[in-house]
Parts: C-alpha cells; structure tokens; sequence
C-alpha cells in the first residue's frame, strides 16, 4: 500500500478524491484518512494537524527559578508530540505501507513537518527508508494534484533542517530572555513578561512610530478660502497659498480678496495609474487590511480555508509573477462567467499581458484564484477574501486607469485662488478591482475671462500640523519584510501576540506604556534583541543551511554563542532593566487626574496632582480603580473608588473623557468580542448612550423570546463578550458608586466613613 501523508485532513481528502475515485473514509484514533485502489495498488491518504512534533527542553529545566539560564542555553533540545493520536494513528497506517509520499505543504515549514512525519513512520516501518517520494504542490485542484503526482520529487533534508534551525533558535532565544526578562522584573506565572527574537524589533517599530508621535509639536498654520457663484452650482475654491504660517498674513490675504473674480488659467492632465502586481503573501495581507479591514492573521486564516477548499492557490508565496505554466485565459473565462466578475469578460478580446512585480521565485505562483466560485456561496469575510483575490487576478489583466484632472487659477483681487476637479475617463483595471476606482470629484464648466462674483466674504481655517499617523497592521506586515522580520508564514501571529502579552492595544496599534518600556530597555541594555539585524541574519543562514552550505548544528552553536553574550548582557544590567520596565508598568496603570482631589484642592507635596490608577485589592485579588490620595485611616483622604470589569484587558484610552470632561476614559479589551470603551463617570453621555442601547436590545430580546416562548430551544444568552462584561461593570457598581461620585463630586474633600470605602475596596 503506498501511504500519501498531508499537512492537514482537508488536502488529504481533497487528493483522495482527486487521485482516487470513489476513496473510502475511515479513521483510527479520531483521525479520518481515505483509501482507494486502482491499476498501481492500494492507496491511503492521512493528514495531520499540522507539525507533529514541536522542539523543548528537557525535563529539569521547567523550574523557573532554579534553572541557571546558561545551562538552558546549552540543552539538548528534544522532540515532543503535539498530538498524540495523530502520531498513533500515523504509526498505526505506516506499518502496513510499501512506499510513502510526503505531501505536505511546499514550503520551509511544510517540508520539516513532512520530514517529522517520516521520522515516525520509519521507527515502525523502517524498510520504507528508500521508497519515500515528496508530491509538490501549489494548489489543491485536479490539474495539479495529478501533475505533481506523475512528477514525484524528494524530500529536501537541508530545507526541512532549516525550518528546524529557526524553530530551535526562537525556541532557545525566547525561552531564555523571557526567563531572564520576567525574573528580573518578578513576574512569574501568567504575568510573564514575553521576549522575542522577530517579536521584540517588531514591537520597536510600533513603539519609535508613537515615540515620533509624542515628539510632535503642533504648528499652527491658517487655511484661505473663498466661495464663487455660478450657473451652474457655487463652488469652494482654496488660496494658491497652500498654508499661511502666519496669521497676518491670511488675514492680509482676505482683505485683498475683491469680487468679481476672474479665471485667468485653466489647465487639465491625464493621469495613467497602472495595473496592480499579482498578490504575494504580504501585499495580499496588507491589502485585505487596508481595503477590507480584516486584519492580517484573520486574513491568512481565511485564505488558507479557500486554499484547502481548492479555491485559490497557496497563499503562502513570495512570488510576483505569474509562472508560464498558468493557464490564465481559462482561469480569467471561467471567472468572467460570474455576474460579479463580468466587467472582466473584454479582457478576453485580447491578448492576456499581465503585470509583474518585483520578487520572482519558482516555488509558488503568486496568489491567484483556482476555481470560479460565485462568492455569493462563501460566507461573510470568505466571500470578501477570495473576490479580493479574484478581482485582483484578474486586474493584473486590466488596461491603465485614466483619469482627467481639471486645475483652474481664479484672481480676485489681489488674490489668487484655484479649483481642481477630478475625473475617471476610463477605469481600466479599476472597473474590476472596484476597490482603486477613485471617485470622481467634478467642478463647474469654466472658461477663460469669465467673471464670477464671490458668494459672501473668505474665510480663515485654522488648522495645525499632524503627528506622522499610526502605522495600520498592513503597512507593519510589509515593513517586516523590508526588514526580513519573521517569514510570510509568521508575520501575522507575531503581531498577533503582542496584542496578546499587552504591548499593544487597538486598530492601528498602539504600544501600551509596559510594550514602550519593554522596547525602551532592550534598546538600552540588550541593543541586539530590538534591532532586526540579527533577525536578518539568522534568516540568511536558514537560507545557507536550505542552500547546503552550512550545517544547522554550526548555525544553531553560533546562535547559542551569541545568546550566552546577550544574556551574560541582560544579568549584568538586571536591575537598571527592572526598573525601566517596572515604571512603564506603573505608567498603565496610571490613568489621569482625580477631579475630586483637582477641586478639593488636595494634591502631592510637589504640586503634581492625584492620580487615579489601577489597584488590585490584596485579599480578593480583584481590580478597580483608586485615588493616589487615599491614606489609610485618613478621613480626610480621597475615597473616590470605581469598579472595573475583571475580565479581559483594560487600557486608558484618554487621561480624561473627551464627552463628559470629569474622569479617566479606558478601552476594554474582552477575552471575546469587540473591545469598547468606559468612561468612569456613569453620569457621562457616552455611558448613558451605551446603556440605552443595551436596554434596548435587551428589550428587543424579552420581546423575541416572548414570542418564541414555547421553543425549548431558545437562546437566553445572546449577549457578546462586550456586552456581558459592561452588564457586570454596571451591576457591580450601580448601588453605590451613583451616591458616591454624585457626593464626590458636590462634597469633594468631606468626610466619609472607612467603612464604606473598605466596602468597595473589598467588593470591586
Ligand atoms: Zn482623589
Ligand atoms: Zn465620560
């Protein structure tokens, strides 16, 4: 029997009904596989989940503490499995073959997870070492599942002992800086503090953004502009001086401005946009981000859902330009047959010439569409992700977008003004890839000589400078790989986690104080972990060790080597480190001024005033939020306390609310749902707004379940993460938090009783 091993149950299935028509589904401890016969023999297809054996340490190294970090360094790593049936099940079929065909993914890590696989199937079949073949492919269609079958290839060790360096070397260099990081600053358990050799330079990049952002000093600058009547319609035109950085000036400007106004000057253009470039991973990744607002790790996931389904090739691909092979007058045919695709159908008429970018590599073709699958039939963000990549296909087919630009110069006065208009003369490319299509911004017919008559006096705007904007989750994706940082594959999930360890918050992310901190003393004590340049260079060894001209055991010993200096580096400054992290983990958990203190006049003995900030209570371990100016058996101390949500995380989003004006304002982060925002003050409109809508809805709910009253069935507990969590905000604090800052605020500075204050202390 010849066994066919995949990366995941899908392509194993998919090659089954492929290959074998009529497969049979069977399955051993849990996992399916697919048999089936034909004039070669008996065939089996099996699909793991994925790598079936991930690197660890060995056992005596778990204890953080009393583990010596040089000794962890030096471990042999050891093999662990990840699934334990997937590796029973693998044996199980193994004993019985007479051949193997590694089928995995084609990459890196696709031929590492193939090579893990054939080490367990030879422990139980060892007569299999010289009958195993690899299957290449890029796409999970008929066309090229039977090519690369008929063209059977072999396994790559040095590609496999590549990925493998990388996996041991992020393994070695994470687990040991993380220790490191988090013993020094005395978080252990689920507070560790996560260290990275991608992730950290990654953070840098987000962090020297804010950094800049908080450098920026506003300019203020002024706006002339004019109104002109016309026939047709009155239109706004804007002085020829883009910004007066001096008020007199634009008031000088305004007062030179006479009616009527003439048009001395009209000059139009075309403008050529070309084609886009056929997708790789990361331009496919920034574009779902930026055009259809789903982040990239989300992305990924779903392309590789449509890959496994067969409907879009390998998405994980560096490549720019379309191989020779492809046959991309049938693809575009057969995709124009579907009303949302028609606007393609003209490309046909012609010649197919399409675009090429820059990175062009034989593994993979660019991302393209496999089959013609009318969207309407995928779900929600599925159908958006492959027509994405449909019409992105098809527009590397497309003519030019042209569009016509209209700039007219009107005098009034002393004065000069101008209007500008833009038209699409034809959309090109743009007709199918909607998504460019500008729209079209048109200005009254004018001619040269004609009078028009100002409608009402100029007016100034003020406006000022703007800080460089947050760099959006699509626009990181692709400066990580300008820089080489982390592989197609891992970029997503890297940005992911630092969500995840609270270095950064929202959409486009920004560094928390903690993820600044963490960046701020690597940069000062440990320069090497925050810089990509030893990323990028690891990345040329994996590719040297691909390429076979170097071993993974030397490349892993320099790595080692390099790592004994860093940390010997981290030690030595452990506490200058400590503390640099330890102030920016204070810095979150300050939230803003206290207004009762403000205007109770209470304030530190240098002059700065309370701040309220997260405290977690002793006994109960739960979180609220306190003034600086509580003192203990103090009466005339501030008591002013607010609950917080206990689950999920909470960042200050601003120091005071921009709605009601009176207390800090926190973005809470669920563990499921949509983060939201609370504003401290339950008097604030945006709170009573909020709360409205959830009656609302909760009404809406009574009113369905009333009707539904005799389905058994019915769902009580529609409400999402979010909402749950500011039910619980809500519930925990309406009975004496509306006293409590009512009086606050009216009373501020008298005298309350401890007791109530221990009350809520222990209650929130
Ligand atoms: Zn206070
Ligand atoms: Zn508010």
């Amino acid at each position: 029997m010849r066994l066919i091993v995949t990366e995941k149950n899908n392509s194993a299935r998919r090659i089954a009904e492929i290959l074998g028509a009529g497969a049979k589904e069977a399955s051993s401890y849990k996992v399916p596989y697919y048999t089936w016969s034909d004039a070669e023999g008996d065939h089996l297809a099996i699909g793991l989940k994925g790598h079936v054996l991930n690197p660890s340490f060995p056992d005596g190294y778990s204890n953080w503490q009393k583990t010596d970090l040089h000794e962890l360094i030096d471990a042999k790593l050891i093999k662990e499995p990840t699934d334990k049936n997937v590796l029973r099940a693998l044996r199980k079929v193994a004993k019985d073959a007479t051949s193997v065909v590694i089928g995995t993914d084609f990459d890196r890590e696709g031929e590492l997870i193939g090579l893990e696989a054939l080490s367990e199937v030879l422990e139980v079949n060892s007569d299999l070492k010289d009958k195993v073949k690899r299957a290449r492919y890029s796409a999970l269609t008929k066309d090229e599942i039977e090519r690369a079958f008929a063209n059977l290839d072999d396994l790559s060790y040095d590609l496999a002992y590549a990925g493998e360096a990388r996996q041991d070397i992020d393994l070695i260099w994470g687990a040991t800086l993380t220790r490191a990081v988090s013993l020094a600053t005395r978080r252990f358990g689920s507070n560790f503090l996560s260290v990275g050799r991608v992730q950290s330079p990654t953070l840098g990049l987000i962090v020297e953004r804010e950094l800049e952002r908080r450098a920026h000093k506003p300019e203020p600058y002024w706006e002339v502009l004019a109104r002109f009547q016309h026939p047709e319609e009155a239109f706004e035109a804007h002085h020829t001086v883009d910004r007066f950085w001096k008020r007199d000036e634009a008031d000088a400007a305004v007062a030179g401005t006479k009616g009527p106004g003439v048009v001395s000057e009209i000059g139009s253009r075309k403008v050529n946009r070309r084609p886009p470039v056929p997708f790789n991973t990361t331009s496919f990744a920034a574009e779902a981000s930026s055009r259809l607002s789903i982040t990239p790790s989300r992305a990924m996931r779903i392309a590789e859902d449509l890959y496994m389904d067969g409907f879009i090739s390998y998405p994980r691909t560096d490549n720019t330009v379309y191989p020779s092979s492809l046959p991309t007058r049938e693809l575009v045919a057969s995709l124009v047959r579907i009303p949302e695709f028609d606007a393609a159908a003209p490309l046909l008429d012609g010649e197919l010439k399409p675009t090429r970018g820059k990175k062009e590599s034989t593994d993979h073709p660019p991302i393209h569409p496999t089959q013609a699958v009318n969207p309407g039939g995928l779900d929600g963000q599925h159908q958006r992700v492959y027509e994405l990549i449909a019409r992105r296909f098809l527009a590397t087919f497309g003519k030019p977008m042209i569009t016509e630009s209209t700039r007219a110069e009107i005098e009034a006065g002393s004065e000069t003004y101008f209007v500008r208009g833009s038209v699409v003369v034809d959309p090109g490319y743009a007709a199918i890839y909607t998504y460019a299509r500008s729209a079209d911004e048109e200005i009254p017919k004018l001619e040269e000589g004609q009078e028009l008559e100002l409608e009402g006096e100029p007016w100034i705007v003020d406006k000022e400078t703007q800080p460089p904007s947050r760099i959006g989750q699509g626009k990181l994706l692709e400066m990580m790989e300008e820089r080489g940082l982390g592989t197609k594959a891992t970029r997503p999930d890297i940005i992911q986690k630092l969500y995840d360890r609270g270095y950064v918050f929202g959409n486009p992310p920004s560094p928390t104080e903690t993820g600044i901190a963490m960046y701020d003393a690597f940069k000062r004590y440990v320069p090497r972990m925050a810089t990509p340049e030893m990323t990028a260079e690891l990345e040329r060894d994996m590719d040297e060790i691909a390429g076979g001209e170097i071993s993974k055991d030397e490349v892993l010993e320099i790595s080692r080597q390099m790592l004994h200096g860093t940390y010997e580096e981290v030690a030595h400054k452990e506490e200058d480190l400590a503390k640099v992290i330890w102030a920016g983990m204070d810095e979150d958990r300050i939230l803003g001024p206290c207004i009762v203190c403000e205007r109770a006049g209470r304030r530190h003995e240098d002059g700065s005033p309370n701040m309220l900030r997260v405290i977690r209570a002793r006994k109960s371990g739960k979180r609220f939020v306190g003034c600086q100016g509580w003192e203990p058996d103090n009466p005339d101390a501030c008591d002013v306390t607010f609950p917080l949500p206990q689950r999920g995380d909470v960042f200050k989003l601003e120091e005071r609310c921009s709605v009601c004006g009176e207390t800090p304002r926190l973005k809470v982060v669920p563990l499921r749902g949509r983060p939201w925002n609370l504003c401290l003050n339950e008097e604030c409109p945006s709170m009573e707004e909020m709360r409205r809508r959830r009656a609302e809805r909760e009404a809406a709910r009574a009113a369905k379940e009333a009707g539904e009253k005799d389905d058994a069935t019915a769902d009580g507990g529609g409400a999402d993460g979010a909402e749950a969590d500011a039910a619980r905000v809500d519930g925990a604090g309406t009975k004496t938090r509306s006293k409590r800052s009512a009086r606050g605020r009216r009373k501020a500075g008298s005298t309350r009783s401890r007791s109530s204050r221990s009350r809520s202390r222990a209650g929130s």
